[in-house]
């Protein structure tokens, strides 16, 4: 049986080529496909529905259903038993099509006399890209041989609508990778940028999907899959003495190459007729299919290094590799389904702006790419399928949306957008060198944010007055291993000497939460906001914090040094901080290296319990920084990673700003130096909010400097904290309103 459906299978494939090989049109093509497929299979109906938009079916050719319905029936997705399969991706098999779920009558086809309905995605690559039915009288289901023969042709017209195949003249079709496409994602980095894609990972195209001969596709997959296993192990014994987590990935992928159930199901796709290229892409498809699927996060990674290994033997089979032979183009558009920190820093400042398929906001790549000031999006699915290199492209880090191949009118409006913003730049820049001062001649310290060597030249050109907060950990994120203390040393010497005198306020290691080191054991913690993060694991395994601490106190060799601690929650935290660093000075000194000349220990305000810590813990501490992005979550309670919540809560809640104020004046009592260094010290609305509740130092972007200072410059800070003052007693739940409705009178 299986090896009748086999040659039928291989049969129609043979036939299949013969169809595609001859001279002719697209549409001629198409028509010859669905009489072959109608003819082989004894069916009355075939046809062909591809995407004519992002929304739309149409049907593109038939065998059986009234041929003048051709390029004139269309139907949305999800809309009949056709556009349930391209919304689902799923087969729908059923010999009473009339009474099956979502059946919709349509009669300029003439297909009601059609009672069992078969109908097969046809997508590539997890990319629909329309519909394959087969239609009969005879009320019948087709057997699952019938379903998998299909299958394998509808991949093949996957592959071949890809090649554009099927686009010619008089055909209605419009070609794939030409239309303009509008893609939405999530903002990681602001900004707007036109260029043009680099893909980071090229596609490979496989330009013969169906096998001449079964047993040379054999051996060509055998010899493919033992250069892969060889490349593997390999790798396995390069990185054999290196670090665990990275061996597990390589045992990993081990695992797959050797694995008999992928072989064997390749081995029957081939001996179906299909190519070798050809199977391995539908293995691939399949576990794409899966990973859209499947929440596991552990299975997801499983899923992903199985692609990966697919690409690596696609890329072996066709002899495709990366090096296409393109050259980056001169304004490049990162395009990749997920980029690394390293392979994202060795890009460096030549990119234009980044799109990535999947990716988050707090990813590594996020961060180095806000280090760069690249525009980036995030999650923008299908980008990597529909985009092809050198396309012309729009990021729009603002709005987060990419215009893919757009018309011109798009593209004459976001280039004004773009000279709008270079304009405001020239702006700032000609304030560059001026102090922050109000209206009212309050004089506001604006510093910058940094924590990769990529942000120090920010500090000349944004105007910075310093740095208010290096993230060090960053430097430990970006790497696959442990950072030595002499390569510490080194790191923080430089960005000594980049900041020029400059104060730099070096936080020590804030990891946990939402930042993970790629070579530490994770824990599991049902709430790792609230959990083994920051300052707790410094204090519970010391190690790492005294290196850390060693390194400073001989980068600063022997000049000033300011230190501050992430996360305290306790007086008694910041004591057995400050402890640890009196013990590193007495043994750094004993080792005979020179101590900082001046050493501040600040502590990082980010948890309310610290706004109500004893006055002691004010006098004892050096200084003190409001973490606004994590105080502002605990203080609502509203996670700063979850979309749905984090917006609710205005920084201008009249209850946050009466918090600020009173750590302003609990600090003012004891004559602690105080700075707010979150995400919104860099708003410029939020920014004067802040300074009119009594804050003198903001730590932001780099970016954020022109625009928070030009819009200080004209406020005048009493007349603000009169207008909040009025707000509050009125109820208002935010002062946001009656601070616009100021802002718009100046
Ligand atoms: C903060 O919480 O506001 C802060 C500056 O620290 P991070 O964003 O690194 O947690
Ligand atoms: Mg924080």
């Amino acid at each position: 049986m299986v090896e009748n459906t086999e040659s039928e299978s291989r049969r129609l494939l043979v036939r299949l080529r013969e169809a595609m090989a001859s001279d002719g049109a697209g549409q001629e093509r198409l028509d010859k496909i669905t009489q072959l497929i109608a003819d082989s299979m004894g069916t009355e109906v075939c046809s062909i529905y591809l995407f004519r938009d992002e929304e739309t079916l149409e049907l593109c050719a038939t065998e059986g259903l009234h041929r003048e319905s051709v390029h004139k029936t269309r139907m949305r997705v999800g809309e009949g038993l056709v556009g349930r399969v391209a919304r689902t991706g799923k087969v729908i098999n059923t010999s009473d099509a009339p009474s099956a779920r979502g059946f919709r009558y349509m009669p300029e086809t003439g297909e009601e006399r059609f009672t069992s309905f078969l109908g097969i995605p046809v997508q590539r690559l997890g990319e629909m890209m329309g519909v394959l039915v087969v239609q009969s009288k005879e009320t019948r289901e087709y057997s699952s041989d019938a379903v998998y023969a299909l299958e394998v042709v509808a991949m093949v017209i996957a592959e071949m609508t890809e090649l554009g195949a099927f686009v010619g003249e008089g055909s209605a079709m419009s070609p794939l990778h030409q239309q303009s496409v509008l893609l939405k994602g999530i903002t990681a980095q602001e900004g707007a940028a036109e260029g043009h894609i680099w893909l980071h990972e090229p596609r490979v195209v496989v330009t013969n999907p169906i096998a001449d001969d079964p047993h040379r596709e054999l051996e060509r997959l055998q010899e493919a899959v033992d250069e892969l296993r060889v490349g593997v192990d390999n790798m396995l014994q390069v990185n054999g003495t290196g670090n665990k987590e990275q061996a597990q990935v390589l045992e990993t992928y081990r695992m797959f190459a050797n694995s008999k159930g992928w072989m064997r199901r390749m081995e029957e796709d081939i001996a179906r007729g299909l190519s070798a290229e050809a199977a391995v892409e539908k293995e691939q498809s399949l576990a794409r299919g899966r990973m859209a699927q499947v929440q596991d996060a552990y299975l997801r990674e499983r899923l992903s290094d199985l692609d990966d290994l697919s690409n690596r033997l696609l890329r072996i089979l066709t002899g495709q590799g990366r090096d296409t032979g393109a050259e980056l183009p001169e304004d490049p558009i990162l395009v990749a389904r997920n980029i690394g920190p390293a392979e994202l820093l060795e890009y460096g400042r030549k990119l234009k702006g980044i799109i990535l398929e999947e990716g988050s906001v707090g990813s590594h790549a996020a961060i180095v790419a806000r280090a760069l000031a690249i525009p980036l999006v995030v999650r923008v699915g299908r980008i990597t399928t529909e985009g092809l290199n050198g396309d012309h492209v729009l990021v729009d880090g603002d709005q987060a949306v990419v215009h893919l191949r757009p018309d011109e009118p798009v593209a004459t409006a976001f280039r004004d957008k773009i000279a709008m913003q270079a304009q405001a730049q020239e702006r700032y820049a000609s304030i560059r060198e001026k102090p922050a001062v109000t209206r009212d001649e309050q004089k506001i310290n604006l510093m910058m944010n940094a924590g990769l060597m990529a942000d120090l030249p920010s500090l000349q050109n944004s105007g910075a007055e310093g740095v208010g907060l290096f993230r060090t950990e960053l430097q430990f994120l970006v790497r696959n291993k442990m950072p030595k203390r002499s390569e510490l040393v080194e790191s923080y010497k430089q960005v000594l000497q980049a900041a020029q005198g400059k104060r730099v306020v070096f936080r020590t290691l804030d990891i946990g939460s939402d930042k993970v080191l790629p070579y530490m054991k994770p824990t599991d913690e049902p709430n790792p906001a609230l959990g083994w993060r920051a300052i707790r694991v410094g204090l519970d395994k010391p190690g790492v914090m005294r290196m850390q601490l060693q390194a400073l106190i001989r980068a600063a060799n022997g000049g000033p040094l300011t230190v501050m601690f992430p996360f305290v929650a306790q007086f008694e935290e910041y004591r057995q901080a400050r402890a640890e660093v009196d013990k590193t000075l007495e043994r750094e000194r004993r080792l005979g290296h020179a101590l900082p000349s001046h050493l501040e220990i600040g502590a990082m305000l980010e948890t309310p319990s610290l706004g109500f810590a004893p006055l002691k813990f004010f006098e004892e501490v050096d200084f003190l920084s409001i973490g606004g992005n994590d105080l502002k979550q605990f203080f609502f309670a509203a996670d700063r990673e979850n979309e749905r919540v984090r917006k609710r809560y205005d920084t201008l809640n009249v209850s946050f700003l009466s918090f600020i104020e009173r750590i302003v004046e609990r600090c003012d009592i004891s004559g602690t130096p105080l700075s707010f260094c979150g995400e919104d010290a860099g708003r410029p609305i939020e920014a004067v909010c802040l300074a009119a509740m009594g804050i003198r130092i903001l730590s932001m972007r780099p970016a954020s400097i022109g625009p928070v200072k030009s819009l200080m410059m004209r406020v005048d800070l009493g007349e603000m904290r009169k207008i909040i003052a009025d707000a509050r007693h009125r109820g208002d739940q935010t002062v946001r309103p009656a601070v616009m409705q100021y802002l718009r009178e100046l």
